[in-house]
């Protein structure tokens, strides 16, 4: 639970103070005894457009940790969109539940025509626990839904946008690090080599970067470690390994005390959702220790930036094009940093907030 959720909910956890701290709009709980359906769409803010963000599906423990979740992530989708300058604004679902034994064509239709009825201001897509199959089964129902395969007019699948991005703030966290951008003969690291994670071990070792792998599938560590010559290393090692750059390209919530007081790496810059246990305090921690740390949620735009694509009619050029930008968002940011004395993730955000802001003030007349 963040803190002002926290805050707000001491005295009683109802709906409407969990929405005001951050000024959510909606929270649509959908329920079909039929199929068992139990989800919640969460829509934070549509001043860019509407909402779009992935659909989780998730054993969640109780209805409050549902919420809980759902009401963070649609926030932040509202700053990553905002910050890649997509004219988006920011959503989640998630469906409560197990989703081995709940999927299916009827379940996911259902979930369709749920969004179906909020007439476009909630986009959906893949997330945790989604598929694209379960997105084709959405979209018999509506047509607010990406992250299609390619021969169904959609974009396939988004990670090696977002591995490209995350190579464009690499390369942009080296240029202000060390004043040029080559990452030959850099030491990196990168934990997880999954989707986004392979694709980016393939750009770094092709410019000739040397490269560490770790991930707790065996199998694709052989599989990875061969194609590309990198070296494999265990998994709690990654931390204290000495390397320039660390990408974090497995799980959230990994930037804490422990970890980064091991990290020697001057660099992080990783695809991973909310690395930061604790934003302000381990954001804080890693500016003390003269880490450069490039946001998360701006590296990582390149996902939200491909299925964006989707809506305009997919063009993959295009969709290259604009996670190429995340290179000078990179360097912004930095600056803005530097010139207020703040934290990189600090000065992320106020960019990202700032776009909403302004454009709030855009629509203020017809
Ligand atoms: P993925 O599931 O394909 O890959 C994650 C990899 O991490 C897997 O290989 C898994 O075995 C490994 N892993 C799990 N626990 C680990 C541990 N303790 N140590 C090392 N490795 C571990 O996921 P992905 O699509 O590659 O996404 C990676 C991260 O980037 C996630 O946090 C995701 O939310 C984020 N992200 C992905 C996209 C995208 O386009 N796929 C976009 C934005 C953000």
């Amino acid at each position: 639970m963040t803190q002002a959720t926290e805050n707000a909910t001491q005295g009683g956890a109802t709906i409407f103070n969990q929405l005001a701290p951050f000024d959510h709009e909606e929270l649509v709980f959908c329920n079909d005894n039929a199929t068992g359906l139990k989800a919640i769409i969460c829509i934070h803010n549509t001043v860019l457009g509407p909402g779009l963000g992935g659909t989780r599906f998730y054993n969640y423990a109780s209805d409050q940790d549902a919420i809980t979740d759902v009401l963070r992530l649609a926030r932040g989708m509202s700053f990553k969109s905002s910050i890649a300058g997509l004219n988006l604004g920011g959503a989640k679902a998630v469906i409560m539940g197990d989703p081995t034994k709940l999927k299916s064509e009827h379940f996911f239709r259902k979930f369709g025509r749920f969004i179906e009825n909020l007439n476009g201001k909630y986009i959906t897509a893949e997330d945790v626990g989604t598929t694209m199959k379960d997105m084709e089964f959405i979209k018999m129902e509506t047509n607010h839904v990406v992250g299609l395969p390619e021969i169904k007019g959609g974009g396939g699948d988004p990670s090696p946008v977002t591995a490209f991005g995350v190579y464009m703030g690499m390369k942009a966290s080296a240029k202000e690090t060390w004043g040029s951008d080559s990452l030959a003969g850099k030491r990196i690291a990168v934990q997880g080599i999954g989707k986004v994670g392979e694709h980016l071990v393939e750009h770094l070792t092709k410019e000739g970067a040397k490269v560490f792998i770790s991930d707790v599938n065996q199998e694709a560590l052989a599989r990875v470690s061969a194609a590309y010559n990198a070296e494999v290393v265990a998994k709690d090692s990654i931390y204290g390994l000495d390397v320039d750059i660390f990408a974090p390209c497995a799980m959230g919530a990994i930037l804490n005390t422990e970890n980064i007081n091991q990290i020697k790496a001057s660099i992080i810059c990783g695809a991973a959702n909310n690395q930061l246990a604790d934003e302000k305090m381990h954001g804080q921690l890693l500016t003390s220790k003269k880490i450069n740390y490039a946001p998360d949620f701006l590296v990582n735009s390149g996902g939200i930036i491909n299925v964006y694509s989707e809506l305009l009619g997919y063009n993959r050029q295009l969709a290259y094009a604009q996670a190429e930008n995340i290179y000078n968002q990179t360097l912004q940011i930095y600056k803005l940093a530097k010139d207020d004395q703040i934290t990189t993730h600090l000065a992320a955000l106020n960019l990202a907030e700032k776009r909403i802001n302004d454009y709030a003030k855009v629509k203020s007349t017809y």
